[in-house]
């Protein structure tokens, strides 16, 4: 007999195991090449939406509106979304706020995220999957932040574009002295953060961020949809009614990748060396820029 021959009704080798007692393994009969196939298969349909998006992109052709064109969308989309005032129970919500940006601006959305979670990026990537989430790559990021970063870029169907200051840490340190941040932390948020973003949404006639209300005082009056008079294109903030037990509640509903510093005493994450562990109970901001006047890197101001 051969050795790959089972005989008929043969019940101890029901999945075609050669009379040698060797099995006979195949995609269908073993459950770890059964799970590769899958990967694999996962993989390929990732990229090959990835590489759809990117072409039907490629050959789009329309040019940035003006600035009083974008004002016009603004001004309705405000009176569409706003309702009866900020933190009224007819304003939109944050999925309502994406639908509009979506139908308004198709494909020039550029998300702004600091990978402490990616809550932002899911909500927007249900409607408009592979859109572009801007990360500030700052240099001084915690590892734990970067990791975020990859894990969002291999896990979602988002399109991660780091955004990079003119110098390195190096040619900074050798430009204007090292650690500049603990000299003058605002000429370092500006050439590391605000120059680099605004260069970046040139690009875009829209961007969204995760600024909530509940943030900070300075962050109270943040509107749904508004114009970004610094950066010269429509701002729109999903996210400003909601609390951070709303963030996590939609993270946890949604499985959404979180920053293990979220949990670990960091409830407002940016760069290491200007983030510190806030104690319970405590401002939530008060890690950022301890013990200095200020409050914002400039990003929202
Ligand atoms: S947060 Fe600190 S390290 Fe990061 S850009 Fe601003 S000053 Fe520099």
């Amino acid at each position: 007999m051969s050795a790959t021959t089972t005989p008929p009704g043969d019940r101890t080798h029901p999945t075609g195991a050669a009379s040698s007692g060797t099995p006979v393994t195949t995609p269908g009969n073993d459950p770890l090449a059964a799970l590769r196939a899958a990967a694999k298969a996962r993989t390929e349909a990732r990229a090959a939406s990835q590489a759809a998006h990117a072409a039907r992109r490629a050959a789009s052709t329309r040019p940035k509106r003006s600035a009083d064109e974008l004002r016009a969308i603004v001004e309705r989309g405000q009176a569409e979304l706003h309702g009866s005032g900020l933190g009224a129970t007819d304003e939109a919500t944050a999925e309502q706020v994406v639908a509009w940006a979506v139908r308004e601006f198709g494909d020039s959305i550029a998300v702004a995220c600091s990978m402490a979670d990616a809550v932002l990026p899911h909500v927007v990537a249900q409607q408009a999957p592979w859109v572009d989430v801007l990360f500030l790559e700052t240099g001084y990021h915690f590892p734990e932040t970067s990791g975020t970063r990859d894990a969002v870029e291999q896990q979602m169907e988002v399109t991660i574009v780091d955004v990079l200051p003119r110098l390195t840490v190096a040619q900074q340190d050798e430009a204007h002295g090292k650690d500049l941040w603990s000299r003058d932390p605002a000429a370092c948020c500006a050439m590391r953060k605000v120059e680099p973003l605004t260069r970046t949404l040139g690009g875009y006639e829209v961007w969204v961020t995760g600024v909530r209300r509940d943030e900070a005082p300075t962050r109270t009056s943040t509107p749904l949809v508004t114009w970004d008079e610094k950066n010269g294109l429509v701002k729109i903030n999903p996210l400003a009614a909601w609390s951070f037990d709303d963030l996590l509640g939609y993270a946890a509903d949604h499985q959404v990748i979180l920053n293990p510093l979220l949990n670990d005493g960091y409830p407002s994450i940016g760069c290491a060396p200007c983030t510190r562990r806030v104690a319970p109970g405590e401002d939530p901001r008060a890690g950022r820029w301890a013990g200095l006047d200020k409050t914002e890197c400039g990003l929202h101001a």
